[in-house]
């Protein structure tokens, strides 16, 4: 007999979302992660099957709700200053028949409310580092740097981009690279944001404002490694110039300049997302960059879909829940990559050709009815089998 049904090795907030779902079925959980201060200053927009999922699992608490604002409105500016340009397209909500797209909510208040929940509910913490794991005969165990062993049906790997369970376990990562860093931070603005979310894109990548409370937004401002740092290394007078510059001055005068981060920009893919009893999820299984702001979104399908198949499981981690997993997660996980990939690469390229495409891409969006519904529609989720948190 194991020691746990599931054990999962991370506690970002995709990990503890598939902690949360499986111990409110009375599943035996277990969480292995260092002790951590998060101090992240990523805000996620969450698109609505996100929203549905953190209520359902009990995390939209009026503590999160109040630093936390819903997008009514998205919009992407060409701001390439190339020959041609692709007209504004901005979508609203309420044309989708939505009060919000979802919501804008900072990582450091949404982790750690979920990791309370997760204890909440009985899965056991353990503060240690997951080092590695192996198959058994009819379990699998993870071995910690604390010199643990312990021993599950199945474990989940949700540690992070350098997943040291998957690793372990030998499964390659595809990898590609993007000459691009970005730069995080919030800022106050003296103009009204409307709870619009604006995609910027420039020539060194996309420059995204997203609403919070007030007049404040958060900044995800895509470019050259080098430039990114030199930004980070601004003074806030500095920086504050920089993004009134960026912006046009459509947000009025920018001051107050919050925590700022730089994130390379990297994307990858695990060949499998599951197999021998370990899944992979969040940023373990995929990593992108943020444009349209789906790796949050993505990684909680991960947690949910993986969530609906253990609940249904005799054994968590028969080859069948292994396989139906994976198929499930690729067809969600490769063409959303694929279309970030081919966005970002358009608006790098030198070759006029990539950002005629995306122009008319672009073009095509604004003007054709039922080509808009269709990219509000994908943006959110996959338009089918959404796993049973998400579907309110
Ligand atoms: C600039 C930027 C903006 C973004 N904006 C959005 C957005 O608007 N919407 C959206 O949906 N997504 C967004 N994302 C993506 C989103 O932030 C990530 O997908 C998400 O935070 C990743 O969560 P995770 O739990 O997979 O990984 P992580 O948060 O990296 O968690 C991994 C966990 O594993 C733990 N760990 C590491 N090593 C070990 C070990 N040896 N043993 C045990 N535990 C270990 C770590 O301590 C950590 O807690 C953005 C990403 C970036 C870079």
């Amino acid at each position: 007999m194991s020691d746990f049904k599931v054990i999962i090795s991370g506690s970002g907030p995709a990990g503890l979302a598939a902690a949360i779902l499986v111990a409110m079925d009375g599943i035996k959980t277990a969480v292995v992660a260092p002790a951590s201060q998060l101090t992240d200053p990523r805000t996620v927009a969450l698109m609505q099957p996100s929203m549905q999922f953190l209520k359902y699992a009990g995390l939209w608490t009026p503590d999160i709700e109040a630093v936390s604002a819903p997008l009514k409105r998205l919009q992407i500016v060409d701001d390439t200053g190339n020959y041609v340009t692709a007209p504004d397209v901005t979508f609203s909500a309420a044309e989708a028949k939505l009060d919000a797209f979802g919501w804008n909510v900072p990582l450091a208040h949404l982790t750690p409310s979920m990791l309370k929940r997760a204890e909440a509910l009985g899965v056991v913490i353990i503060d240690d580092k997951s080092e590695s794991s192996e198959l058994q005969e009819h379990s699998t165990v993870l071995r910690t740097a604390k010199g643990q062993t312990l021993s599950a049906e199945v474990i989940i790997a949700a540690d992070g981009v350098e997943s040291p369970i998957r690793k372990s376990r030998d499964i390659k990562m595809e990898s590609w690279r993007f000459d691009q860093s970005a730069l995080v931070t919030t800022f106050s603005h003296t103009g009204p944001h409307g709870f619009m979310s604006t995609e910027y894109h420039k020539g060194a990548g996309a420059f995204t404002t997203v609403p919070l409370p007030g007049n404040r937004s958060s900044l995800v401002w895509m470019e050259k490694p080098g430039k990114a740092q030199k930004l980070f290394e601004l003074s806030d007078a500095e920086l504050a110039v920089e993004i009134q510059i960026e912006t046009k001055g459509n947000l009025g005068r920018i001051s107050d300049i919050g925590t700022r981060k730089v994130f390379p920009m990297r994307g990858e893919r695990a060949a499998v997302f599951a197999k021998d009893r370990v899944i992979l999820l969040g940023e373990a299984a995929h990593t992108q960059p943020p444009l349209g702001a789906q790796g949050l979104n993505m990684s909680f399908r991960d947690a949910a879909q993986a969530a609906d198949l253990i609940i249904g499981a005799k054994d968590a981690g028969a080859v069948s829940v292994m396989k139906e997993y994976d198929k499930l997660r690729r067809v969600d996980v490769i063409p959303r990559q694929q279309m970030i990939s081919m966005v970002n690469t358009s608006l790098l390229s030198e070759f006029a050709a990539f950002g005629l495409l995306r122009a008319a891409g672009l073009a095509a969006v604004a003007k054709i009815p039922p080509l808009r519904s269709l990219a509000m529609a994908q943006g959110l989720a996959p338009s089918s089998n959404l796993p049973f948190a998400m579907r309110g």
